[in-house]
């Protein structure tokens, strides 16, 4: 098993682990990103990646990561793929035990990112790959003049509705409440959308099918009448749940499961930083991603630079 010492090791390479990995390499540190098995974090299923400066028109997050990630490759910084295992303080560094090798560096940046949530109703994990999804853009091609639903009302839900619509024959959007809580511009391209009908008060009991997905059980919260709505697909998009389960008595996590930080990303243990969104109060968005992972490279550099204790 091998053994490294870098100046700064990123956990996660997702667009905040990315951009620490470049700022880092930039100011001169020796740098290593760890990473699972995909590149690119949640951002590579997204269709268009809307609001990053630079991007009038919108870039597809599965071009977005990769050029950071060469930008990132460019300036210096060593990347690896393996399963961080353990992390833990060592004589004034931090040593990070993957299932490939072990590491010691005197800052780490935590930047694992998040998951969707799951429902967790009957059908769910049963269909899961057969109707249920959780990436549009990889499914959409299949939908062609089918029927789809999205279950959601943040901006996850919408954007990935907007990039299901131009498959499907009609998408109807499953709101819990009686709002949507997506942004504006989303809320707008929906409702001109002829195809997408957006149903509120609407909770998703079951997932039906047989061979793969033929409707949901809805249950609609005003009247509480349940009813089935056919259905060839169902896109679950309920919110993120933080990667950071790993961190449990490492670092304190909030009742979410984020990790807090300071304004420059200072997590409560020395050497030890948080960007993205497993970040608690993190803004959510592409560019808030990127400018904590800035922001983080830029607090270990100066925690370096004060000399760790
Ligand atoms: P959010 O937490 O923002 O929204 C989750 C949505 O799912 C809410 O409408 C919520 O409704 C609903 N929901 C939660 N639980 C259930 C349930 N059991 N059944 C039905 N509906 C449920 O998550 P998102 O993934 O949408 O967004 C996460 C973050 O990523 C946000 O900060 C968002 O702004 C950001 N983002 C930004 C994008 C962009 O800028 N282009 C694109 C995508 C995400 P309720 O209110 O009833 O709980």
């Amino acid at each position: 098993m091998n053994n490294s010492e870098f100046d700064i090791a990123i956990i996660g390479a997702g667009l905040a682990g990315l951009t620490a990995g470049l700022t880092a390499a930039r100011l001169g540190r020796s740098v290593l990103i760890v990473t699972g098995d995909i590149l690119g974090g949640h951002l590579l299923s997204v269709e268009k990646v809307e609001g990053y400066p630079g991007f009038p028109e919108g870039i597809p997050g599965y071009k977005l990561c990769p050029m950071t990630q060469v930008q990132a490759a460019d300036a210096g910084a060593e990347i690896s793929m393996a399963n961080v295992e353990a992390l833990e303080p060592m004589n004034g560094l931090w040593r990070i035990e993957t299932n490939v090798e072990s590491h010691t560096a005197g800052a780490v940046i935590l930047a694992t990112g998040t998951r969707f949530r799951h429902l967790g109703v009957p059908g769910e994990e049963l269909f899961f790959g057969k109707g249920v999804s959780q990436c549009a853009s990889c499914d959409a091609p299949l939908l062609r003049d089918k029927k789809a639903v999205v279950i959601g009302g943040g901006d996850s839900a919408a954007q990935e509705a907007l990039t299901l619509a131009p498959h499907v024959s009609h998408l109807t959007v499953l709101v819990r409440g009686d709002t949507l809580q997506a942004q504006a511009h989303y809320q707008d391209r929906l409702h001109a959308d002829g195809k997408v009908e957006i149903r509120y008060n609407t909770e998703v009991e079951e997932i039906l099918g047989e061979d793969g997905v033929t409707g949901v059980r809805i249950c609609d919260t005003a009247s509480g009448v349940t009813t089935e709505l056919d259905t060839e697909a169902a896109f679950i998009f309920i919110g993120l749940q933080p990667n950071a389960e790993f961190l449990d008595g490492i670092v304190p996590l909030t009742k979410s499961g984020h990790i807090p930080t300071d304004d420059r990303m200072r997590t409560a243990r020395p050497g030890l930083f948080a960007a993205g969104s497993v970040r608690a109060d993190n803004a959510g968005q592409a560019v808030a991603a990127a400018g904590d992972g800035a922001s983080a490279a830029l607090a270990a550099h100066a925690y370096l630079e004060e000399g760790s204790p």
